[in-house]
């Protein structure tokens, strides 16, 4: 999916924890909740490979 900064790709990024969306350009970081309404069906995707995820 797109940043909605710049509209770079966002890079699904995984920390010990939680997982976070990284925009390869801006570099701008975006914690899942912030984007969850706009999320593309590849994000999705990507982030059901983390079942842990903590989404807060
Ligand atoms: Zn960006």
């Amino acid at each position: 999916m797109k940043c909605p900064e710049c509209e770079g790709k966002l890079e699904v990024l995984r920390l010990c924890r939680k997982v976070l969306l990284r925009c390869g350009t801006c570099r701008r970081e975006y914690q899942v909740h912030e984007v969850a309404g706009e999320l593309d069906r590849e994000t999705e995707e990507l982030l059901a490979r983390y079942p842990a995820i903590i989404y807060d």
